[in-house]
C-alpha cells in the first residue's frame, strides 16, 4: 500500500521536500504519490499541514 494524497492538498509543496524516495511530485493541481516509489513511511503525512496525504 502507497500513501495517496487528497484533493485537500494546497500544492505548497512541504511534502516533496520531505520525502525520502523522491516519490512526490506536482501534478495538476495537487501534489502526486508515485506508488511504485512510496516507502510508506509516513514523512509527508506528518509534515502536511492539510493532512492531504493519507494511507491508500
Ligand atoms: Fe514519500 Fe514516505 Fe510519503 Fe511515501 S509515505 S510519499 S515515501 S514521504
Ligand atoms: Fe499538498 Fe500537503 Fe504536500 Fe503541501 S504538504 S503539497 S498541501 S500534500
Amino acid at each position: 500500500m502507497a500513501y495517496q494524497i487528497s484533493d485537500d492538498c494546497i500544492s505548497c509543496g512541504a511534502c516533496a521536500a520531505e520525502c525520502p524516495a523522491g516519490a512526490i511530485s506536482e501534478g495538476d493541481g495537487k501534489y502526486v504519490i508515485d506508488a511504485d516509489a512510496c516507502m510508506d513511511c509516513g514523512a509527508c503525512a506528518s509534515t502536511c499541514p492539510v493532512g492531504a496525504p493519507q494511507e491508500a
